[in-house]
């Protein structure tokens, strides 16, 4: 199992893998013009050289593993049964009937790629466009080997690894226009990392998730309570499109949203969210 990562060393993205508290930067593998590089690692298949002597993580500035993906981040909506209920009946929810919360297929949207930003970077918030700021700790997957129509039975083969994401949405954005793409997109809201792991000795089907808001417990769930599992999912959007390596799936949030309160528990400038995935890491991100 490695855990790679990618961080600026002030000037440039550099990638590096992670060994405990410690970077030990790597070479870039090379690829095709203008790619991200660690999309060129994904794609080389290759166990990366260790270039220079490690460096303490806490003396690195982490950016998101991936920056550019191929496509959006490709995102799932109501993938834990709990979650379904609780977003149905907040008067946020225009997709479903409220007799009928749990999607009858996968509910897919997207996120634009500016969202992603590192592991402790601040989520800088437009105040005033948007007022109702939610977290959804979320797994996301990393597509490894690419491809068409990808049989459910053949789906790990092609997922390089895993890693953590934060699904910041503006509910008042998603709520007026319908379609979620702006209120999922705002620059900065889709902290991710702080690594991606290798996808061995992971089992996606058994990970404990769980997020805090300001050190008080949110969201505690574990991806066995997944409606639609990975394999489908995998299946399911490559049978519309190509999936390359480096895609990101975010697969969804469980149960305990700032919607899901009554009244709503919406974040504030300053709060402090944090999202832990068993095996794989944690990210914290400030509020501004
Ligand atoms: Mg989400």
């Amino acid at each position: 199992m490695a855990k790679y990562v990618c961080y600026s060393n002030g000037s440039e993205r550099c990638l590096g893998r992670l060994y405990d508290e410690k970077v030990v930067p790597i070479a870039s593998p090379i690829g095709l013009p203008g790619e991200d590089q660690m999309i060129s690692l994904i794609r080389s298949g290759t166990t990366p050289t260790e270039t220079a002597a490690a460096i303490p993580l806490s003396d690195i500035q982490l950016c998101a593993p991936i920056h550019q993906p191929s496509k959006n981040v490709i995102c799932i909506g109501l993938n834990y049964h709990a979650h379904a209920d609780e977003f149905s009946s907040s008067g946020y929810d225009t997709t479903t009937k409220a007799d009928q919360p749990v999607p009858s297929h996968p509910i897919v949207f997207t996120k634009a790629p500016g969202s992603l930003t590192g592991a402790r970077d601040d989520v800088n918030v437009p105040w005033g466009h948007t007022n109702e700021v939610d977290y959804e700790a979320e797994l996301a997957v990393i597509i490894g080997k690419g491809g068409r129509h990808i049989q459910k039975e053949d789906a790990y083969n092609h997922v390089f690894g895993y890693s953590v994401i934060n699904d910041v949405t503006a509910r008042d954005l998603q709520r007026d226009h319908k379609q979620w793409f702006l209120g999922k997109s705002i620059d900065s809201f889709g902290p991710m990392g702080p690594a991606i792991v290798t996808a061995d000795e992971i089992d996606p089907e058994d990970l404990e998730l769980k997020c805090w808001v300001n050190g008080e417990l949110r969201q505690s769930s574990n991806t066995r309570d997944l409606i639609f599992d990975i394999p489908t999912l995998i299946s399911t959007i490559s049978a519309s499109m190509e999936l390359s390596p480096g895609d990101i799936i975010a697969t969804g949030t469980p149960k305990g949203v700032g919607i899901g309160f009554a009244p709503p528990r919406f974040l504030n400038s300053g709060d402090v969210v944090r999202v832990e995935i068993s095996s794989i890491g944690a990210i914290e991100n400030t509020i501004r």
